[in-house]
């Protein structure tokens, strides 16, 4: 009788992977199709014109029952997916912090899942391991941090000041490692008022609840109140509350303020307790000379996150996580089960030891493509111009009455508002908004907005390898333009 089953050991020819030479072709196309689309996305609307649930009325309910040709496919993206995509890599992309992901990042990328590593253990991986040693060795020392951090990459800087923040619980508080914390001392983690909202959703996911985070207030530049801190973890320890870890931000991201870390940490040091540095979007900017006294006192950490994929020029995911203490964060996270164990035992790092996930990504090799292709003198130059171009539109600004600016603004993000004397605060806070949707409706330019004080700012940050100060001169006219129809419907009483 005929039959479609094959005979064991062999396989029918339909039941492979697409032939390499398929292969071939596409992703010659595919990588065409890239270096176009990174050649023209200055030209493109920079949000995605469609409104929720386009996209998903424009794909079928259910999964082809029949493959389909690579043609269709891609014909497909083109026509659907890329009307729905916001452009992150557009050089007039400012809205919350502007990223690249550069030529020498997406080549990685594309090894990478060639590749499709996983490094769990060492064996899993032993380059995928060791390259992520060394290129956060890299790292730690372009940024000028002592040889006793030591790196490990998680996929965010959520991630990163979670895994940062257990291993402050288990040195704080370890006897919740086998009781957990209804057992044990109500704890605490402090952070500023302006502090990013990953660290308040790492305190609740680490079981410390809402009331597990106290908001030190801020002084009139945005910096964490010292004086408040030290008041906040005296009272707390006389309610018998233990005190797990101070996190002190450079660069906010509101408005991109610097807590004063070295004062932090002497409270930190005095009670004994864990010093986390959100650095997530400005650490990139220590590795620049002028710049690296902004991060004073970041050395004394225990722990510091900043994103490569923020100001670094590498593609999302990529978010380094540096440790003084890397035996605490394995205390915390090294749980080895049976089928783990191998030959090379401690004589190897096992990166699983060092986060939540078991698998991993390969995400050292992109990184590692970046800083051999752009070099410590390609990075900082590229850094130092964003800063430049940060306070050349300060300038502009600040020589325009109408605007009121945040100040310092010391990265490469601007923080401003419409403010023209004459023109009451509500009315301000009107107009400012209503520039803004007009700004980002026009598709030429995306920006962002924050709240300070009650007041509504928008926030322009310049972190894209393609931004020129000609395309900010250009960006800037349409924003003193969008103010003038703004103000012109606000006469006219509209
Ligand atoms: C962007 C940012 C975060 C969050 O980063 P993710 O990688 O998206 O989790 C946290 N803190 C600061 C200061 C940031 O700028």
């Amino acid at each position: 009788m005929e039959t479609d089953v094959p005979t064991p050991g062999s396989l029918r020819d339909d039941l492979g992977d697409m032939p390499p030479d398929e292969l071939r072709r596409f992703a010659n196309e595919v990588v065409d199709w890239i270096a176009d689309y990174l050649t023209h996305v200055g030209d493109l609307p920079v949000l995605a014109e469609v409104t929720p649930g386009d996209i998903r009325a424009a794909l079928p309910r259910s999964a082809p029952s029949q493959g389909e040709s690579m043609e269709d496919v891609l014909a497909d993206f083109r026509s659907i997916v890329l009307p729905g995509v916001t452009h992150w890599n557009h050089p007039s992309f400012h809205g919350y912090f502007a990223v690249t992901g550069s030529g020498p990042g997406i080549l990685g990328e594309m090894i990478t899942a060639a590749l499709n590593v996983n490094a769990m253990v060492w064996r899993s991986s032993p380059a995928g391991t060791e390259l992520e040693e060394v290129t956060m060795d890299w790292l730690r020392d372009l940024l000028g941090l002592p040889t006793g951090f030591k790196g490990v990459i998680q996929d965010t800087a959520s991630t990163s000041s979670l895994v940062a923040l257990a291993a402050a619980r288990e040195a704080g508080l370890p006897e919740a490692r086998e009781l957990g914390l209804a057992a044990g001392p109500r704890a605490r983690i402090y952070a500023s008022e302006e502090a990013h909202s990953s660290i308040a959703k790492a305190a609740v996911t680490l079981g410390l609840g809402r009331e597990g985070i106290r908001r030190i207030p801020t002084d009139d530049r945005f910096r964490m109140d010292v004086d408040s801190l030290r008041g906040a973890v005296a009272e707390d320890r006389a309610a018998g509350i233990r005190p797990l870890a101070i996190v002190a931000t450079i660069g906010t991201t509101s408005t991109t303020s610097i807590d004063p870390v070295e004062a932090i940490w002497e409270i930190a040091r005095e009670h004994g307790i864990w010093l986390h540095v959100d650095a997530a979007y400005a650490g990139a900017a220590a590795i620049v000379p002028e710049l690296r006294p902004l991060f004073a006192g970041w050395e004394r950490a225990d722990s510091i996150v900043l994103n490569p994929h923020k100001w670094l020029f590498t593609p999302v995911d990529c978010s380094a996580l540096l440790m003084r203490r890397p035996e605490a964060v394995r205390a915390a996270f090294s749980l080895v089960p049976e089928y783990l164990r191998t030959a090379e035992g401690d004589r190897a790092t096992h990166l699983m030891d060092y986060g939540i996930a078991l698998g991993r990504r390969f995400r050292a090799l992109k990184l590692w493509f970046v800083m051999r292709y752009f070099g410590r003198e390609g990075i900082v130059s590229r850094i130092r111009e964003h800063v430049r171009l940060a306070r050349w539109l300060a300038d502009r600004i600040d020589d325009d009455p109408a605007w009121e600016r945040v100040v310092p603004s010391p990265f490469s993000t601007v923080v401003f508002r419409w403010a023209p004397a004459g023109v009451d605060s509500a009315d301000q806070d009107d107009a400012t908004e209503r520039i803004l949707e007009s700004l980002n409706a026009s598709g030429r330019v995306f920006v962002s907005h924050t709240k300070l004080e009650g007041r509504y700012w928008i926030r322009l940050s310049i972190g894209n390898l393609g931004t020129t100060q000609d395309r900010l001169q250009r960006t800037w006219d349409l924003i003193r333009e969008k103010a003038e129809e703004t103000a012109g419907v606000r006469l006219l009483g509209g």
